[in-house]
């Protein structure tokens, strides 16, 4: 099946009579003959259900449709992107580890990863994106676990050179995880170019329509954890906590990671996603295609005529000529990358919040990427708490405005955006 045939039918191909759409398992817990066939389930000898906290069938067909989409063997649905973010590290990193990441990530995950994940004993190393790879190499330490990085990054929409972050990560046996939630697997498959690990915020383009929080973990069924059995004793070695089973023995390197992942993570974490909104997701991934082309065509339009308006002082769309990442996005992204623009207007912060007071189309939302268009003014939002010169050195400046274009007439809103200018 190609890309767009996933969209609509990978994860479910209903039997005779069965219902056409992907069923919502509304059930918190699974029925069962005999305690013998209900015991098979817990030793991970037979496959099922028995608890919603760790697994259910809707939540399993439409991961298994992420997963077709990215060109992985193994996937699992979390709560949030967060939640995901969080699972996919702390899976093969603890106390002791360390962990190298991309500086511009985005804001909740450097949060996570700097704060909340360093109080739990791992350690992280913030890497440019754009670093050498000599300055990549350096970063690395004995017990080093795993790198990780955005396809592009939120909000600053740098590209990542990822066959730099996999090629710097598989030189020292370990595997590259990489956040695919603005460029989809639509525009961009990271396994392709050596990526091991996927993790989506389900909340933006693939849910698309901002009905349902969620995430989802991808593995590309590639990394051999046997072959670094001595950095991963978690899936190499005996798991006391579920009957002593060895994930990478028994699963193999396409199935441990996801199978250690829930039975170990989502069982004692339980940060599952709710049936209904995977079924919510489900929805949005069958357009999810059709809707990525629109984004991408509509922010390509609204870059250039930002890029042309007297008012605006610069635009930053990896979709320009200009842009400093538009050759390496056309590398990785050939067939577009997203519908996050950031601009400033001239006249600084003060602009920036009149501009926004005259906006019709836009919505004032702190989302994006989604089907409505939406505007965030972070000076005056997001990032409030900051001086002009904190916001600055931070690479969102005063005047910084990030714009998520949606799929509606995009005339609608260039001209929304025109009249606004035009107030300033
Ligand atoms: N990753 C990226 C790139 C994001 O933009 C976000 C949220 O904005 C997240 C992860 C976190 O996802 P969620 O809000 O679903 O927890």
């Amino acid at each position: 099946m190609r890309k767009e045939t996933k969209c609509i039918q990978a994860g479910y191909t209903p039997g005779n009579g069965d219902p056409r759409m992907i069923p919502i398992i509304q059930s918190t817990t699974f029925r069962y003959d005999s305690s013998e066939a209900m015991g098979k389930l817990f030793d991970l000898e037979a496959e099922g259900y028995f608890y919603t906290r760790l697994q259910n069938p809707t939540n399993d067909m439409v991961a298994a449709k992420i997963a077709a989409l990215e060109g992985g063997t193994a996937a699992m649905l979390t709560s949030s992107g967060q939640a995901a973010s969080f699972f996919a590290v702390f899976n093969i990193a603890g106390e002791g580890d360390h962990v190298i990441s991309s500086s511009t990530i985005y804001g909740g995950t450097f949060n996570l990863f700097n704060v909340t994940m360093r109080r739990m004993g791992v350690d992280f190393t913030f890497v440019d994106p754009d670093c050498s790879a000599e300055e990549l190499e350096a970063a690395f330490r004995p017990n080093t676990k795993a790198v990780f990085g955005e396809t592009i990054a939120n909000p600053a929409l740098i590209v990542l050179d990822i066959e730099k972050f996999a090629d710097a990560a598989h030189a020292h046996g370990v595997p590259l995880i990489i956040d695919n939630t603005f460029a989809t697997p639509i525009n961009c498959r990271p396994f392709e170019w050596g990526a091991d690990i996927v993790t989506h915020s389900t909340t933006k383009y693939m849910d698309g329509h901002d009905t349902s929080v969620g995430g989802c973990i991808v593995d590309s069924g590639n990394f051999d954890w046997m072959a670094h059995k001595e950095k991963f004793p978690g899936l190499c070695t005996p798991d006391e906590s579920y009957h002593g089973i060895t994930y990478a023995e028994k699963f193999g390197k396409e199935g441990a990671f996801i199978t250690k992942c829930t039975a170990q993570l989502m069982r004692d974490l339980g940060a599952i996603q709710a049936p209904m909104n995977a079924f919510f997701l489900n929805l949005g991934l069958e357009s999810l295609d059709v809707r990525m082309k629109r984004h991408v065509e509509n922010a390509q339009k609204v870059a250039e005529f930002l890029e042309k308006n007297e008012k605006v002082a610069w635009v930053n769309y990896p979709g320009l000529p200009g842009n400093k990442y538009y050759d390496r996005a056309k590398k990785y992204m050939p067939e577009g990358t997203c519908g996050v623009i950031s601009f400033g207007i001239r006249g600084g912060r003060a602009a920036a919040e009149e501009f926004m007071k005259h906006l019709n189309v836009a919505i004032i939302a702190t989302h994006v990427a989604d089907a409505h268009t939406c505007i965030l003014h972070p000076a005056n939002s997001t990032h409030k708490q900051l001086t002009d010169e904190e916001l600055t050195a931070g690479g969102v400046g005063p005047d910084l405005i990030r714009l998520s274009v949606g799929i509606e007439n995009v005339d609608d809103i260039i001209d929304d955006l025109a009249q606004a200018l035009a107030e300033v």
